[in-house]
């Protein structure tokens, strides 16, 4: 079973490899991802946040199951032109309960394949262009708590403390592998697939 991880779990400081082969392992994790992206009411989610480290997202901005025709799979997504700037208020599924201004481009150009192999170019701004560069971040490692301002990431760092120790607890009692096992699985893993989720190791 896929599970969305939380900070400070490896996976998600993890820069992903590109898909190589888009085939029904990745149509089914796809699958999967939009069933975890929905029960966790959220609007993106990116493969390496539930620990495949794989270049790939998925979107609904509207968050609605009953909307599938606005559901969207971008496949080694590459933004290829950033244009202006803007602040705005980001959360993620990863940091839960944290809620921090983030400077993104106000409006971008990007390319990506989609789940039939098709290379497609987009223009996008507003919430699909914050949610596109929130979401191609996840894939090289980077989250929204890197690079806030001193003042912000005071009033954060309680909850930080707060997932981190409870991470640490799911690993004291053997819910979570080591951070290295962790890291070991991820660079070892060859393709995306739900039966190539990481368990801990006994023992
Ligand atoms: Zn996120």
């Amino acid at each position: 079973m896929l599970q969305i991880v939380s900070y400070p779990h490896p996976a998600l400081r993890y820069v992903s490899r590109p898909v190589t082969e888009i085939d029904d392992g990745l149509r089914e994790t796809v699958k999967s991802m939009f069933e975890l992206l929905y029960a966790a009411k959220g609007i993106g989610l990116a493969a390496n946040q539930v620990s495949l480290p794989f270049r790939f997202f998925i979107l609904n901005l509207t968050a609605d199951p009953a909307q599938t025709d606005k559901e969207q799979v971008f496949i080694n997504p590459v933004i290829t032109k950033r244009h202006l700037s803007i602040e705005d208020e980001e959360g993620c599924l990863s940091l839960p309960e944290i809620h921090v201004d983030v400077k993104r481009a106000r409006k971008i150009k990007f390319q990506a394949y989609d789940l039939a192999g098709n290379l497609v170019e987009y223009e996008a701004d507003e919430l699909f262009s914050r949610a596109v560069q929130h979401e191609s971040d996840h894939l090289d490692g980077r989250l929204i708590i890197d690079n806030l301002e001193p003042l912000i990431l005071r009033e954060t760092a309680p909850k930080l403390r707060e997932l981190e120790l409870t991470y640490q607890r799911a690993q004291a009692s053997g819910e979570l592998s080591s951070n290295e096992d962790i890291v070991k699985q991820l660079a070892t893993m060859k393709r995306p697939s739900p039966d190539l989720v990481i368990e801990p190791t006994p023992g």
